[in-house]
This record gives C-alpha cells, structure tokens and sequence, in this order.
C-alpha cells in the first residue's frame, strides 16, 4: 500500500498587483493607488488591501468620509473593483 506522496502545490500563486510598487535602489516603495504618492514612511505609512496601496493621507480622507461624500462614493468604487 503505496500512497503517493505529491505535495500539491498551488502553481499559480496569487500574483499581487506590483505594478503600484516601484523599485527604488532596492528599497520597494509602495505608490498609493489613489494619489500616486510614494509615502514618506513607505509600506509602513498607509494600508494594502487586495494589492492595491493607499497611503495614510488617503487612507484618513476615505475613512472620515461621510456617506455620500465624493470621497466616500470613490473609495466605494475602489473597494467595488476589488470585490467584484
Ligand atoms: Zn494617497
């Protein structure tokens, strides 16, 4: 009784969108998807979701949006085109 041993390994990772990343003497800079900014603190200066990078200016803008705001139906949008 033999059972093969074929570690099933997922062959197409999800690939992360890193076109929004640049490459910056080998420092990884993240640009926000929104303002195209490169964050002062880099990575650390903002949130990632879905691969996308928003900077914490944004990120502050679109979370202390009121509903109906253009800043909230824009942010709706981005989040939409992620889900969806
Ligand atoms: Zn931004």
């Amino acid at each position: 009784m033999s059972k093969p041993t074929i570690t099933a390994q997922p062959s197409s990772e999800v690939t992360d969108n890193n076109s929004s990343i640049l490459q910056n003497g080998g420092k990884i800079l993240p640009v926000c998807y929104r303002c195209t900014k490169v964050p002062k603190e880099g990575l650390y200066d903002g949130f990632r979701i879905q691969g996308m990078f928003f900077c914490s200016e944004c990120q502050q803008e679109l979370f202390s949006a009121e509903p109906g705001s253009p800043e909230y139906q824009e942010f709706m949008f981005l989040i939409k085109g992620i889900f969806y």
